[in-house]
């Protein structure tokens, strides 16, 4: 039986409806055709308990701008979604397909976050952003990192090593693969989240690397633009 999602412990301890998808909510029916996005939220909707008709699927643009008003920003543009109340009608949904999913919540409040970094973001530090906007202590959040990239699959430019550098140092890069540089995107999140002050044990990495796992995720750079994506989502709570 394949899941069609995967979920943070500490998320769910925490008593938050959460997810990272995988492929295997696409239920397309056809052999080989393009998996669509209304098909793909219907399966992860489904076996999250959401009514589809819910979700709040914004314009994500490598930016660092965070949506806060389900209202105004039902369509807006924005790389993170973070929610200081609940919204019965509402659910932030994140769409991704090697970038990095992260999802934020705060066991005490109900707070959330649903946050998208590619190197971009990472360069940008909208998981920072993301939680300033939540305006609680972010020694009180947890997050979890969902599947991305591995660093042996994330193969970089030096102008992107030189554009990270000042952001997380040089911790992140690894040149051992061969002549071009990897960065590890997982841990340049990390990092960043400490940075913000939340305690390395409440951050939990969800595994998965995207494109080494044909049989669960969608890929961009291993299934070219055509690919699905995954989602990732949580629900404020009361
Ligand atoms: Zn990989």
């Amino acid at each position: 039986m394949h899941s069609l999602l995967l979920r943070s412990e500490l998320l769910a301890r925490a008593g938050f409806t959460h997810g990272f998808s995988t492929r295997w909510a696409s239920v397309t029916g056809v052999e080989g055709s393009f998996p669509s996005d209304a098909d793909h939220l219907r399966g992860f909707f489904g076996a999250l308990g959401r009514d589809p008709a819910s979700a709040m699927r914004v314009k994500q643009v490598h930016g660092a701008a965070v949506l806060t008003d389900p209202l105004a920003d039902w369509q807006g543009e924005g790389d993170a979604i973070a929610f200081r109340e609940p919204h019965a009608q509402v659910t932030p949904v994140i769409r991704t397909a090697d970038c990095v999913p992260i999802l934020l919540g705060n066991p005490f409040g109900g707070q959330v976050a649903a946050v998208h970094a590619g190197w971009r973001g990472v360069e940008r530090n909208i998981v920072s952003e993301a939680v300033r906007a939540l305006h609680v202590a972010p020694e009180w959040l947890v997050a979890a990192i969902g599947p991305c990239l591995c660093t042996a699959c994330f193969e970089v430019g030096e102008e992107v090593v030189t554009a990270l550098m000042p952001v997380t140092g040089d911790g992140i890069v690894d040149r051992a693969f061969g002549p071009k540089p990897h960065v590890n995107l997982r841990l340049a999140v990390r990092l960043q989240l400490r940075k913000m002050g939340l305690p390395n044990a409440a951050i939990e990495d969800v595994a998965g690397c995207t494109r080494c796992e044909p049989e669960r995720f969608f890929s961009y750079r291993r299934d070219g633009a055509n690919a699905g994506r995954q989602m990732a989502v949580i629900v404020p709570r009361t």
